[in-house]
């Protein structure tokens, strides 16, 4: 199989052959669906509705507020955060569910600042997801006190930390282009020169085995809506290494990050561990529905999860080779498996409209500015056929040129 061309046959045998096949029927998909944008919004568990409807009829609807102590609405967050904690690597109690990911960037980015006062920059991977670069431009410009962001070319990262760094602030597997960091190695770096390391793990988290602890990551977030399979906005995580927790101060003191929220004390004290990174009343709803996305990539293991991922970026990217040549289509995520992440990104210069044509063929990806068309490889719900499938429609939507038409020129709000 290596060196001949790719057949539907040997897609079957690795679907035959898949011991994850049947975490596919935990998911409700639509028919005649090739779902590859699971790293943007991840697929419905079956059980996330009747969770739902049991949290709003009975908890909500039955139990009115007597829920937030009956139904442990108030300890959602922790429990959830605890939960994820297993499949990030990290103690209980050193992650907690709340508010989005931008909100914990601005949150955890100055806990770092806090924590390494003297230090003035902010170092970064130039192309990293824009809400964590503007998040750390606001702040900058909010203290006042002479911060920097500063930027580095990926392979420039590490040499550009130095005795000024306060905090290195990564995305793990980069959103646009797929490539995954070395977190253990910038980690490390970090560390040597006193600064401390903020890890994003939007991509990561649910899609491979990710190593806090073992790593000894000070601060990381993550994204509750993508391989985490919570639903659309779902709560996002932040993680705090114990040993930092006790000095953490919060940018936002709210009412739930307090000691004793129903005392209703005059001033704010904050509460201990990692109870203090809370601020307001957590969205009950939507922590049920994220809970379900949780406890079911719980039940598998995660190396699995990205063994299967591996092959499927890299039968995808293979077929689109071998079968959609000639087209001016251009693989542009990592060759190398070691640095690639759950997702193939194939640059064209008409990638919208390629990807508005596949959309409306049923092969769901999305389209990353400028000209990036984006497939999230989702091992849980997706087989190798729908690979071969999703290619063949690519390949007929190349070389019929249907891309070209009008209707799949206009660009919608969120692509
Ligand atoms: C998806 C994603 C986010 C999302 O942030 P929200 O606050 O949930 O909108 C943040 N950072 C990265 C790297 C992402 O991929």
């Amino acid at each position: 199989m290596d060196h001949a061309r790719l057949t539907r046959a040997d897609l079957d045998a690795l679907d035959a052959g898949d011991k994850l096949a049947p975490v596919r029927d935990k998911f409700s998909l639509p028919e005649g669906v090739i779902y590859l944008d699971g790293n943007s919004l991840g697929a419905m568990p079956v059980a996330t509705a009747g969770r739902v409807a049991d949290v709003v009829a009975r908890e909500w609807g039955q139990g009115l507020i007597r829920s937030w102590n009956e139904a442990g609405w108030m300890d959602l967050p922790g429990r959830v955060g605890d939960k994820i904690a297993g499949l990030v690597g990290a103690a209980p109690g050193s992650v907690m569910v709340a508010d989005s990911t931008s909100v914990n960037l601005f949150k955890l980015l100055s806990v770092a600042l806090f924590l390494r006062p003297g230090r003035k920059a902010i170092l970064s991977e130039a192309g990293n997801f824009p809400t964590d670069l503007y998040v750390a431009e606001g702040l900058r410009d909010l203290l006042d006190a002479g911060h920097r962001l500063e930027m580095a070319a990926t392979a420039d990262i590490v040499g550009a930390i130095g005795p000024d760094t306060a905090v290195v602030m990564l995305t793990h597997v980069n959103f646009h282009t797929g490539r995954m960091l070395d977190m253990g190695a910038i980690t490390r770096a970090a560390h040597a020169q006193g600064a401390l390391v903020l890890w994003d793990l939007a991509h990561s988290a649910g899609a491979m085995p990710v190593d806090l602890a073992g790593h000894d990551v000070d601060l990381a977030v993550g994204c509750g809506y993508k391989y985490l399979n919570g639903g659309p906005g779902a709560p996002a995580f932040l993680y705090v290494a114990p040993r930092l927790q006790a000095d953490a101060r919060y940018p936002i003191t709210g009412w739930l990050g307090h000691a004793a929220p129903f005392a209703f004390e005059a001033g704010y004290r904050p509460a201990s561990g990692i109870q203090r990174a809370m601020v307001g009343t957590p969205p009950v709803v939507s922590l049920a529905a994220l809970e379900v996305g949780v406890d079911l990539a719980l039940s598998i293991d995660l190396a699995d999860v990205r063994a299967k991922s591996v092959l499927l970026t890299e039968m995808f990217a293979r077929l689109i080779v071998e079968r959609c040549a000639g087209h001016g289509l251009v693989v542009a995520s990592p060759a190398d498996a070691a640095v690639r992440g759950s997702q193939v990104c194939v640059a064209h210069p008409e990638a919208y409209a390629i990807m508005q044509a596949l959309i409306a063929r049923g092969v769901i990806g999305d389209f990353r500015a400028p000209d990036i068309l984006r497939f999230g490889m989702t091992p849980l719900y997706l087989g190798f056929g729908d690979l071969w499938d999703a290619v063949t429609i690519l390949a007929d939507v190349m070389a019929t040129g249907v891309w070209r038409d009008a209707a799949y020129q206009t660009r919608a709000k969120v692509t």
